[in-house]
């Protein structure tokens, strides 16, 4: 039988090396998943360091280990990822919510109000991090979250309920054609799927286990973007905004196809590793 540090030491260099990871982060993941295998919190390794683990326990944690050195996601393997404060349940059928998005959710805050009622719509929901954040930030808010999967959507339902976001309400479809006819809100928001079909980074890391629809849009990337914008002045109250993430490269088309489309006060915002991920603007 082993130590938690004898474990973890060995487990964390057999990462590092399958996955290319630095040693620290390795580690950290290795912590997790043998936390998983004793089903303790991390304050229990730092206390037990000496402890012999049991034969069970250790087994189980070669089995997590073998899922993660063959590149599946540890927020997968762990069902759960943190997203603006909020502990999120995933699995294979939403997109892992990224710590860039939170850049979203900051720029919608800033723009819905405090103290009075309001409308908003997250298009392609997926795991419900966007709209739930928002809807536990402005309880004011009614908050509506479309997604075309059915799949998709119950993993929105059971965060929501978790979370206790009662202001939120969940519909099934593509894109618009989810909402009932006539519906009209102050800001929508969404990180729709942005990447180009034929992209390298599909085939790269955590993405190649997400589901391909909540990644990939068409030739260039933005096929969806410009569903979302080209219905957007449709589902806009009087000068509501239209804010979305897209890839490290497009700022400059989405904020071209933002102004075709005669949205104004047009702008692109940059993520913690200075990149323009977000771009927004307003109608009418
Ligand atoms: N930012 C994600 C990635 O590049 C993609 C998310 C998306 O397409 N909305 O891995």
């Amino acid at each position: 039988m082993d130590t938690p540090d004898q474990l973890l030491r060995h487990a964390a260099a057999a990462l590092s090396a399958a996955l290319g990871l630095p040693l620290r982060e390795a580690r950290l993941e290795a912590q997790i998943l043998l936390c998983l295998a004793l089903d303790k919190p991390r304050s229990w390794l730092i206390a037990h360091d000496r402890e012999l683990i049991e034969s069970a326990p250790a087994t189980a944690f070669a089995a997590l280990l073998e899922r993660r050195q063959g590149g599946e996601p540890i927020a997968y393997i762990s069902s759960e990822r943190e997203f603006y404060g909020l502990s999120f349940k995933v699995n294979p059928d939403v997109l892992i919510p990224r710590p860039e998005t939170e850049l979203l959710v900051e720029l919608a805050l800033a723009r819905l109000p405090e103290h009075r009622a309001c409308r908003v719509l997250d298009l392609g929901t997926g795991s419900g991090a966007i709209a739930i954040a928002l809807a536990k930030l402005r309880p004011q808010a009614a908050v509506t979250a479309v997604d075309l999967s059915h799949d998709a959507l119950e993993v929105a339902r059971a965060n929501a309920r978790r979370l206790n976001a009662a202001n939120l309400e969940f519909a099934e479809g593509a894109w618009y054609a989810a909402l009932p006819p006539g519906s009209r809100f102050e800001a929508i928001v969404s990180n729709p799927p942005y990447i180009a079909a034929g992209d390298p980074h599909l085939a790269q890391g955590d993405v190649r286990f997400e589901p391909p629809a909540a990644l990939a849009s068409g030739a260039d990337g933005l096929d969806d973007i410009r569903a979302i914008i080209g219905g957007a002045p449709a589902h806009l109250s009087p000068g509501g905004w239209l804010l979305f993430e897209h890839g490290y490269d497009q700022a400059e088309a989405c904020r071209r196809l933002l102004q075709q489309s005669g949205f104004r006060e047009i702008a692109s915002a940059a993520d913690l590793a200075g990149i323009a991920r977000v771009t927004l603007g307003r109608y009418g």
